[in-house]
């Protein structure tokens, strides 16, 4: 996107409307169960989006010629698609199986479980949930030890 592209509030609402779909479709995913299908409709409808073809203008100057007529608002449907596309294909694909949510609270990101005991999406939640433990067991010893 070129710097001085101004992302329009429409478009930001947009992406975060995508953001919290694919979260949803990733909770279905983690926790076993069958997702909306209206969440499954909306994801679809931002991947078919990325055909969508420029609108045909005419002016007297030019001619013919074909124009986006939001071109921020394409851009932005382009990344939607893209981002759509990736979460589909990874659902969908070899790696689903891998797909799990951090368990360090209060992160609440997805990750791929890249080997069997992981349960964090990163060596920082990791720590903090170690050091967590480790707080626990100092300052909250059960009474009578
Ligand atoms: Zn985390």
């Amino acid at each position: 996107m070129a710097e001085d592209t101004q992302l329009l509030p429409y478009c930001q609402n947009q992406l975060t409307g995508l953001r919290v779909h694919v979260r949803a479709l990733f909770e279905a995913a983690v926790q076993n169960r069958p997702p909306s299908a209206a969440i499954v409709d909306a994801v679809n409808g931002n991947m078919q989006k990325i055909s969508s073809a420029p609108a045909l203008c005419f002016n007297e100057s030019q001619g013919f010629f074909r124009q986006h007529t939001h071109p921020v608002t394409q851009l932005v449907e382009h990344a939607m698609a893209l981002i759509a596309d990736d979460a589909a294909g990874l659902l969908a694909g070899d790696d689903a199986d891998l797909l799990a949510q951090c368990q360090s609270e209060p992160c609440d990101r997805f990750y791929l479980r890249t080997h069997a005991r992981r349960r964090w999406c990163s060596t920082r939640c990791g720590d903090r949930a170690r050091a967590a433990r480790a707080h626990a067991r100092k300052y909250h010893q059960p009474e009578g030890n």
